[in-house]
């Protein structure tokens, strides 16, 4: 049985993970390891102290999907409606640009659902607080080492991480529910968000609230704020020539995934996972 290691419990991850499960049965062992305290990645849902009042969703906040992807996704979206996890968000988005036949759909839950959904069908080992710092080759296969110490070995790895992230790792990686409270989630516009982008959060923060405030003046004191920045939010420009996955080494595999090799939205990490999930086939 061949151990795989997925680093990243975002969407693609935890994508990848549930097709390993159902596309390998008993041929695999997998384990999945986020640096974070919880999954969701860029698809995380943030619960104050008091959990049952209300949540926030800090990145994705719906999904939008065309025509053809709705058709060749089918079966991800049957899945996820079907279990309650998505529900289609039959509302007026605000300042959205509508296009032909594209539909829209929401998470009840939060979009940290979708991501604990293939979680909890992929049946993976899932290890938090795993935060991944070098790849190292040994024979046939890969020691990977963490930045609390120690390290394990796996016949496979899969980065899901932001390319960013993937480039700081150190090795041989190849520089070849209900009663719930409103939530009020305020984006930045990308040019702010590169023009603050190495201030503290603390800095950041009241510049934010005092232009919420001009919005909305009226706007009662919230329980509690949570100021988020991503420093990897989404991607612009696609790593080329690498539809949805780049093959770093064969034997023994080392495949890089995520968004960055399609787009940022579901389908882009469902084309991700999907595509992985073939070379991984391919040479476990
Ligand atoms: C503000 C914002 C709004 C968005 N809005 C939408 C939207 O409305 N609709 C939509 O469909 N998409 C939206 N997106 C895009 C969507 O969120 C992403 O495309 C998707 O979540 C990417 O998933 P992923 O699994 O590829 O990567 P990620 O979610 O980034 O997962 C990577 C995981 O790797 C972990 N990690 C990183 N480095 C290490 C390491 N060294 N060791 C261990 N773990 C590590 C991270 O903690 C993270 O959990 C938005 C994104 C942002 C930031």
């Amino acid at each position: 049985m061949s151990r795989v290691l997925i680093v990243g419990a975002g969407l693609t991850g935890s994508l990848c993970a549930c097709l390993l499960r159902r596309e390998m049965q008993n041929k695999v062992q997998i384990v999945v390891w986020d640096k974070a305290r919880g999954s969701g990645g860029r698809m995380s849902t943030s619960r104050p102290p008091d959990p049952s009042s209300h949540s926030a969703d800090l990145g994705a906040q719906y999904i939008t999907t065309t025509p053809a992807y709705a058709q060749s996704h089918h079966s991800f979206y049957s899945e996820l409606l079907s279990s309650g996890v998505l529900q289609p968000l039959d509302c007026l988005v605000e300042g959205l640009k509508q296009r032909d036949g594209s539909r829209d759909y929401m998470t009840p839950l939060g979009m940290c659902s979708v991501v604990k959904h293939f979680l909890s069908e992929s049946g993976a080992d899932l290890f938090f607080e795993h935060h991944v710092t070098g790849l190292y080759r040994r024979g046939a296969s890969w020691e990977v080492r963490r930045k609390a110490g120690g390290s394990e070995t796996f016949d496979a790895v899969v980065l899901t991480m932001p390319v960013p992230q993937i480039l700081q790792l150190q090795g041989d990686v190849g520089h070849n529910a209900p009663g719930r409270g409103p939530s009020l989630v305020v984006h930045t516009s990308v040019p702010f968000g590169l023009k603050h982008l190495e201030e503290d959060k603390e800095d950041v923060q009241p510049i934010i609230l005092q232009e919420l405030h001009k919005l909305l003046p009226g706007l009662p004191q919230p329980i509690s704020i949570k100021c988020q920045k991503w420093r990897y939010s989404q991607v612009l420009t696609s790593v080329p020539d690498c539809p949805g996955q780049m093959t770093v080494l064969d034997c023994p595999p080392l495949v890089c995934g995520g968004d960055a090799f399609s787009h940022s939205n579901f389908d882009g990490c469902v084309e991700s996972a999907l595509s992985m999930l073939r070379v991984l086939k391919a040479s476990l």
